[in-house]
């Protein structure tokens, strides 16, 4: 077999054993997540709205964006196996493995925060609008994107791994995170609202995008709220909301 067709078979096989990981996974996750949110309607962020009806658009939607999504990995992954990068990857050691994991998710936040602005303005807008169609965003709507949206955010993985020398493992690892986080912090319910996650801190909690979908030009980060504090787009009462969802889970200890 000439080597060309082999390494495009290569391709095609590791695209095809992605998507059938990654839209496995979310529909397991995102029943799984169905069932145990309906029993703690409490930590709701938006309780008068039912992002759930929008449910097998949505995941439709998301069977449609994920062969994008999927892509991305995939090459970005095949192409650094396959020797395309600009360097040897660095050894994984304990001690470094975190720390490359830990600027891999900075430089793809870095890498969203922009994309995503993009995504806000003029002609690209009119791609962006679908994943707006969730005013209140559930465990289904992360992949809900158009083929533009989809590669402008997700293409990270294609290109970064060409360029940063980090092994293979960290880009599997970080990619993972990505998947659960992002369905997490399109649930619609909290779980890390904490002194951690409103100023001076960087990290967001599930409120954060949850306030992006909702109000539309604010909050267009990912993981920090570090870019939109640069850029003065964060949502003026994000911080005061976190405060204040901390202190009804207060009173709610207190009453029980
Ligand atoms: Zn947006
Ligand atoms: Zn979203």
């Amino acid at each position: 077999m000439p080597p060309a067709v082999e390494w495009l078979l290569g391709l095609m096989s590791l695209w095809l054993l992605t998507y059938g990981l990654v839209f496995g996974s979310y529909l397991a996750f995102g029943w799984a997540f169905t069932w145990w949110s309906a029993r703690h309607p409490e930590r709701k962020i938006q309780p008068t709205r039912d992002g759930q009806k929008r449910r097998d658009k949505e995941i439709r939607a998301s069977a449609r964006s994920l062969v994008i999504t999927c892509g991305c990995f995939a090459g970005g992954l095949h192409l650094q196996l396959t020797g395309f990068t600009l360097w040897e990857p660095l050894p994984l050691t304990w001690w470094s493995a975190p720390l490359m994991f830990a600027a891999s998710v900075f430089l793809f936040d870095t890498w969203f925060y922009f994309a995503h602005r993009l995504n806000h303005v003029g002609p690209f807008k009119k791609w962006h609008l679908q994943h707006h169609q969730s005013v209140a965003p559930t465990v289904w709507s992360n992949y809900n994107d158009t083929w533009f949206d989809a590669f402008s955010q997700q293409s990270f993985f294609l290109f970064v791994p060409l360029i940063v020398p980090f092994p293979p493992a960290i880009f599997i690892a970080h990619r993972v995170f990505d998947h659960f986080n992002g369905m997490i912090g399109h649930s619609g319910y909290e779980f890390a609202a904490g002194p951690s996650s409103r100023a001076p801190w960087p990290l967001a909690s599930v409120m954060f995008h949850d306030m992006h979908h909702a109000h539309f030009n604010y909050n267009y980060a990912n993981h920090f709220s570090f870019w939109d504090r640069v850029f003065g787009t964060i949502h003026p009462e994000y911080d005061r909301r976190v405060e204040a969802w901390e202190h009804r889970e207060e009173m709610e200890r207190q009453a029980s």
